[in-house]
């Protein structure tokens, strides 16, 4: 195929239908990779646009969570201040109760407020009834206080509360004697189920996930809530193993050690507490609406991938059809043009054909020279009449092959000139040479003794003019031709079966 017949205007059927099934197919895959790139773009956009949701949760739940710690460790710090300034006597302690008991109502997410003293006594709470005998020295968060100088606040893993049962965080300052002695501790609780009620209230799926820890790893609160949660540490996680020890905010795809749920994940290291908060989104809920998408794109594609190969069929039928149809139009032009050119009877070249072959030779027999020779059977009318038309018939065809046959050596063409008569056109031969094959034609044809009992010779013969442009000086074609008539009338004249040249 020519690549630029197309632009030229002339096409085969044949390079029409490689251009057809090119360009189709050329649609095809612009239309496939054009749909995967929407896609690769809208899985992209479903990724930063889940992205901006977790993190806008996780921005929620840092605020919340430090929001409730500070009050809280306001609120330590001023009874704090209040017992280091006031002491501890009956009526000091009094006094601290009730304001305790009004900050609990004043503070949010506050569910107690208790001090121990340096044994881990009860010695003021939040509650009305004082409890008598019970002592938190057992208490991770006194430990701490007991053993640790920093006046920093301390938020200490779950515990579930002596007076309520509910489960609680610690919240926890130590408390100092004048000269820095360790008087004990004042502590803050905060429910768990106060941050996990304000989980609740953030957009995430059904898998999706909230939580609050420690950055030692011990879990806080989480939506949804676990029964273990008391116990539960997310130090093995990926957030904690792998990203926080990294970047202090971030997001990740991380599959969750708690439930094995693989999610978006945006964490953030809470800026001055010891907390962590956390929220994903399944990435089952990230990527649903976009495997609607993925599925609806492949639809539509499918379906215009499908009406364009119809289409293609369609049209590539048509043009196999057009194929066989210039096919056979073909073989019938050149069927027509050798009938146009062939002797219905002999099988040889017509006069038609003879005419052309003559001028075509004509220009070149300056160079290469050309021989014709003219013949004509003997008697032939005779034939006829003693044997009748179809066996003079029969006998041209012989005439016709042995002709032929007689001619491959000398590639030249043998013509039916019209009637009885033979034309055969020799080029590159000069007289000689043309003569030579005419008499060898005569010879054949004696030779072959077809019997014609109305002829003297009681076989058939021929007579033959030979001429050529070697023994004409100047002229045309039709003198040649002329010239080879003459000479065969000649032969006639002088008793048949014989050749005259000249
Ligand atoms: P000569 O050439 O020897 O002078 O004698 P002739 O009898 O051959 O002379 P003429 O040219 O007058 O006769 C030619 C005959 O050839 C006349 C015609 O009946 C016959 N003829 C011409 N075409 C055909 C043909 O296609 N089939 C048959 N069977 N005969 C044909
Ligand atoms: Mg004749
Ligand atoms: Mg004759």
């Amino acid at each position: 195929m020519k690549p630029f017949s197309l632009l030229s205007g002339r096409m085969t059927s044949r390079a029409l239908s490689i251009w057809i099934a090119f360009f189709i197919s050329l649609v095809c895959v612009s239309l496939i990779l054009a749909t995967l790139w929407q896609i690769k773009q809208s899985a992209n956009e479903r990724l930063a646009s889940a992205r901006s949701a977790v993190l806008n949760i996780v921005r929620a739940t840092e605020q919340q969570a430090t929001d409730t710690v500070r009050q809280a460790d306001n609120t330590l710090r001023n009874i704090a201040e209040r017992i280091e300034t006031d002491g501890l006597g009956t009526a000091q302690l009094e006094r601290l109760a009730q304001l305790m008991k009004h900050n609990v109502v004043e503070v949010e997410g506050l569910q107690g407020l208790f001090v121990y003293d340096a044994q881990g006594n009860w010695i003021a709470n939040s509650f009305s009834q004082i409890q008598v005998g019970l002592n938190n020295s057992d208490r991770d968060y006194f430990i701490w206080h007991r053993d640790n100088s920093s006046a920093a606040v301390h938020i200490g893993s779950i515990v579930v509360s002596r007076t309520t049962g509910e489960l609680i965080v610690p919240i926890s300052r130590r408390l100092n004697h004048p000269d820095g002695r360790f008087a004990g501790v004042a502590l803050a609780t905060v429910p768990v189920a106060y941050f996990q009620a304000f989980f609740q209230r953030m957009a995430v799926d059904e898998q999706g996930v909230i939580f609050l820890a420690l950055v030692n790893g011990d879990l806080l609160a989480r939506r949804p809530t676990i029964e273990k949660i008391m116990t539960t540490n997310l130090a093995k996680g990926e957030i904690f193993s792998k990203y926080l020890p990294v970047a202090d905010q971030g997001t990740a795809i991380v599959t969750s050690v708690v439930d094995g749920v693989e999610r978006l994940y945006a964490y953030q290291r809470i800026p001055g507490l010891p907390l962590v908060t956390a929220a994903g989104l399944s990435m089952q809920s990230v990527y649903a609406s976009w495997w609607e998408y993925v599925w609806r794109s492949f639809a539509l594609t499918g379906v215009m991938i499908l009406v364009l190969g119809l289409l293609g069929g369609l049209i590539w039928r048509q043009v196999q059809q057009l194929m066989v149809a210039e096919k056979r139009l073909g073989k019938a032009h050149r069927e027509l043009e050798l009938l146009a050119r062939t002797d219905g009877l002999t099988g040889v070249a017509n006069r038609r054909a003879f005419d052309i072959a003559l001028q075509r030779e004509w220009a070149q027999a300056e160079h290469r020279g050309l021989g014709v020779i003219l013949l004509d059977i003997d008697w032939f009318k005779q034939y006829n009449d003693r044997y009748g038309h179809l066996d003079g018939d029969q006998c041209l065809r012989r005439m016709a092959a042995l002709l032929s046959d007689q001619l491959d050596a000398d590639h030249g063409l043998v013509a039916r000139y019209g009637g009885e008569e033979f034309v055969i056109l020799l080029p590159g031969s000069d007289l000689t040479q043309a003569a030579a094959a005419a008499e060898r034609i005569r010879a054949a044809v004696a030779e072959a003794q077809w019997v014609h009992a109305g002829s003297p010779l009681g076989v058939v013969s021929i007579s033959a003019g030979v001429a050529s442009t070697s023994g004409l000086a100047a002229g045309s074609a039709m003198a040649l031709l002329q010239r080879a008539d003459g000479l065969l009338y000649k032969a006639k004249q002088q008793g048949r079966n014989r050749i005259c040249q000249g």
